[in-house]
């Protein structure tokens, strides 16, 4: 173990990656290293997930090494927070009673007191909107704004309602005041984010106006939002999308099935045939990229059922999918449904929808072949001498030959050719 440092290892959505990333800027300014091995770090945070993935499976795996460790070196100290606290509290206290802390997304705001008296260190207080922009930020020229916390929809699966609560909306001005200090600092992508963020309103703003006024008020720079519900997506923010070259052309929307009966079950307010419609309207914006999150074998569904998520998928050709199992939240409707559909079935369909979408991005990227994107450039790439990792405004990693001083910048390239994941390119002048 190395003295006077510190691991995060995040799992789960973008908002988790964000108070991450808040907290790490935290640990930073109390005089930590980060690193990324839990194994050799004083200091290791689980920031949990219960929604995506089976993260929660991982993270016990990850424990069940680490746990040990502290057994051995009383200085080790490990942390839990997020989603799964709210949860499965109970069992974390039964399995691993030498867990320094526990902290649940509400009682998040404690973090600074609780990491004080743990380390008798001083620590910033940590704030749910803090902005994090420093040189040691892994992508300085990139930013996720919060704009909303909680959540007002009861989707039978969900535990976001339960562990997160009601919906809250920041005011624009508070938007701006922490987004102008980035942008004045050089932020070239701005990513607006709340579970639906689409139901964002303040006063008479919504989302639509909120979107229109960013877009306005940073003209040079990408703006990007998630993630949108489908029952509230006013057409009003594709026809804005359409109109400013700055908001990215990229919708993620989560159909979560292609069948209504079994989205009648999972209380998602929509049909199959309302979601077509308006992945249609979205399409009609030029370049767009639409992402989907997809769930195999939910209570009850059928192989028919589960064969009109792959025909919809089909119809669609989403351009990024992130597809999961259905497995049970306790505190969930879901839970309590019958008809629970066997494990191993759920991952045979899912790996069915993988295949499928994998197989049909090859063919869907070639329609970007030979034509001329701006990109943001990221980071070197992890394979090919010389390569850079950029993403469209689509959202599509590129890979091209370049020099790493453009990193935090954007360039043209051209599509040269595709794989099932990425595009590759050429720089041009
Ligand atoms: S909209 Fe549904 S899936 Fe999304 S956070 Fe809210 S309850 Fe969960």
């Amino acid at each position: 173990m190395k003295e006077n440092t510190a691991c995060i290892m995040n799992f789960g959505c973008q908002m988790n990656e964000y108070e991450s990333l808040t907290i790490t800027k935290m640990l930073d300014k109390a005089g930590y290293e980060l690193i990324s091995s839990a194994d050799q770090a004083e200091l290791v945070i689980f920031n949990t997930c219960t929604v995506r993935d089976n993260a929660d499976e991982k993270i016990w795996n990850r424990l069940s090494s680490l746990v040990p460790q502290k057994r051995k070196n009383k200085a080790k100290k490990i942390g839990i927070m997020g989603c799964m606290v709210e949860a499965q509290r109970e069992v974390f206290l039964k399995k691993h009673p030498e867990i320094d802390f526990l902290i649940s997304p509400v009682e998040l705001p404690q973090i600074s007191k609780v990491l004080r008296d743990l380390t008798a260190r001083s620590y910033e207080e940590y704030s749910t909107y803090e902005l994090m922009l420093d040189e040691k930020a892994k992508f300085p020229f990139r930013t996720y704004m919060p704009i909303q916390t909680g959540c007002n929809f009861n989707c039978s699966y969900c535990i976001v309602p339960a562990v997160k609560g009601r919906e809250v909306n920041l005011s624009p001005d508070e938007i701006f005041k922490k987004l102008d200090s980035l942008v004045e600092k050089g932020v070239k992508e701005i990513t607006l984010l709340g579970q639906t963020i689409n139901s964002y309103k303040h006063e008479d703003i919504k989302f639509a106006d909120l979107l229109e006024m960013t877009a306005l008020r940073y003209k040079g720079v990408w703006i990007r939002f998630l993630t949108s519900h489908p029952i509230l997506f006013d057409e009003k923010i594709i026809d804005i999308v359409a109109k400013h070259e700055n908001l990215c052309s990229y919708f993620h929307i989560p159909a979560q099935s292609g069948n209504s009966r079994i989205l009648k079950e999972m209380k998602r307010g929509y049909t199959r045939e309302k979601y077509l419609k308006l992945i249609s309207k979205m399409r009609e914006v030029k370049d767009v990229c639409i992402s989907t999150d997809m769930i195999c074998g939910f209570p009850s569904e059928t192989d028919e059922e589960f064969e009109d998520s792959l025909s919809m998928m089909r119809e669609i050709g989403y351009e990024t999918a992130f597809m999961f199992y259905y497995s049970e939240r306790k505190n969930t409707p879901a839970t309590d449904m019958d008809d629970s559909i066997p494990v191993s079935i759920r991952k045979e369909r899912l790996a069915k929808m993988i295949d499928q979408q994998l197989s049909m991005q090859g063919d869907i990227y070639q329609k970007f072949v030979g034509k001329i994107y701006k990109v943001l450039v990221e980071n070197k790439a992890r394979k090919g001498e010389n390569c850079l990792k950029a993403r469209t405004a689509g959202n599509l990693p590129v890979i091209f030959e370049g020099d790493i001083s453009l990193i935090g910048s954007f360039v043209n390239v051209k599509i040269d050719s595709a794989t099932s994941h990425t595009l590759l390119a050429t720089l041009q002048d």
